[in-house]
């Protein structure tokens, strides 16, 4: 999402007649776009902050401003916890202090593969999480909006959009044409250009049948999933207020499984959330050798002030056992994704390029995974193969990548 909006927000700065330096030093505007889900990632912001401040008592023209979920509703105590900010702005709300906003706010020249935001904030509430503290109650862009936003993405150059939203489940409920993102994979499914439709997240206590029967049938909409876990444990689950069953959980995965054969599967995973004893971290442990995931993103536990979790729950999984937690849950799912991506070795899978490295052109094939492949040009018209399908025969693989040939003349495949 931060990194969506940080797109947008340069389209809309270069509209504006600002252009991007490499550093710092020779800015006239700095702008951050904040993290707050974790200690760690507010950290990083603070500590980048001290050092503008720095900068900024040598150049007083540079102005400093900050957007993200750092921002919190209070400007006067933030201006008073970060007095070297010029300028606060929600997130995913526009900057207001450009006098006026360009009409056109998306990217000139789009990448291949693009972000578009389709619901803001949530009303979840997960015990742990800052989220809907900072980001506010959810709220849907209008299906048509979404739909020629794409399209003119399109246009511009973009092959593939990923709909982002905290719970893209949610997706559509306030709309006073109510919606659900069924119905906008099939009103995209049409847009002409565009190859390929993903989506994230996905919360599992919403996953409905309609969405996975659109997954099974829509041409465009790629078979991958992030589904995020948190815990493999019932009593942490109901705790974390994630609303579902860890049984509940796996008939969930099986149902996808039978419907999206290959289907790509990655979750999200906390440990050490407070109370979490061995056996129930073994239990989440379970579920990973169980579900064999692509793909896992892990968080160590962080109490974020004012959250539910933070307020009646004492932090008390030391900061050595988390690390040990991470670190057992890291080696687990190196292994699993070595194997499962060695399966793959011998097999044809279709990437799409999104751009061209040292001396390999880097895509994505349709589950998701990054594939990099030697090759030269395309031999016929000696263009870029960027934005293009092509068929690559995997013949090495990773635990985070894919290595291959590109099959067969290249087809104009515009
Ligand atoms: N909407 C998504 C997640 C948004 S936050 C969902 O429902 O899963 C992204 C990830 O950060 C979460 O999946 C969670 O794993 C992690 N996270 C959120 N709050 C956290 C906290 N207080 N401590 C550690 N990790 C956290
Ligand atoms: Fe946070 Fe839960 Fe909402 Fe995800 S669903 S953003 S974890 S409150």
């Amino acid at each position: 999402m931060n990194q969506a909006e940080s797109e947008r927000l340069e389209s809309i700065l270069c509209q504006k007649g600002y252009s991007p330096v490499d550093s710092a030093e020779t800015a006239d505007l700095v702008l951050l776009v904040s993290c707050a889900v974790r200690q760690g990632a507010e950290d990083r912001i603070t500590n980048r902050l001290s050092l503008l401040r720095r900068l900024k008592n040598q150049n007083p023209s540079m102005k400093i401003a900050l957007t993200g979920c750092m921002v919190e509703e209070d400007l006067a105590l933030m201006k008073k916890q970060y007095p070297m900010v010029d300028y606060f702005f929600s997130a995913g709300a526009m900057p207001d202090f450009l006098d006026r906003l360009p009409a056109d706010i998306l990217p000139q020249k789009p990448g291949v593969s693009v972000n578009v935001p389709i619901i803001q904030g949530c009303d979840n509430f997960c015990s742990y999480c800052i989220v809907p503290y900072r980001r506010g109650r959810e709220t849907s862009r209008p299906l048509d909006a979404i739909v020629s936003e794409v399209a003119e993405l399109v246009n511009r150059g973009a092959r593939e959009v990923t709909l982002l939203g905290q719970n893209v489940n949610a997706y559509g409920h306030d709309l006073s044409q109510p919606a659900d993102l069924a119905d906008l994979l099939l009103a995209l499914n049409g847009v002409k250009g565009l190859k390929r439709i993903r989506f994230l997240t996905n919360h599992p206590k919403d996953m409905s049948p309609r969405l996975i029967e659109a997954m099974a049938t829509l041409d465009k909409v790629c078979p991958s999933l992030n589904l995020p876990a948190q815990a493999g444990d019932d009593e942490i689950l109901a705790r974390m207020r994630r609303g579902y069953r860890i049984s509940d959980y796996r008939t969930l995965v099986e149902s996808i499984r039978n419907k999206v054969p290959g289907i790509s599967l990655t979750t999200d995973i906390i440990v050490g959330f407070p109370g979490e004893t061995a056996e129930q971290f073994a239990n989440t442990r379970r579920l990973i050798e169980d579900i064999r995931f692509d793909a896992v993103h892990l968080a160590a536990y962080s109490p974020r002030p004012g959250t539910e979790a933070a307020e009646k729950f004492p932090d008390d999984v030391s900061r050595e056992e988390k690390a040990g937690r991470l670190a057992d849950l890291e080696a687990l799912q190196t292994k699993l994704a070595t194997e499962i991506n060695s399966g793959l070795v011998g097999s044809v899978v279709e990437v799409l390029v999104e751009g061209e490295g040292r001396d390999k052109w880097r895509g994505r094939e349709r589950s998701g995974k990054l594939v990099f492949f030697k090759g030269k040009r395309d031999q016929v018209s000696n263009s870029d193969l960027k934005g293009r399908l092509v068929p690559v025969k995997i013949t090495k693989s990773g635990p985070w990548s894919l290595q291959g040939d590109p099959v067969e003349t290249l087809k104009e495949n515009k």
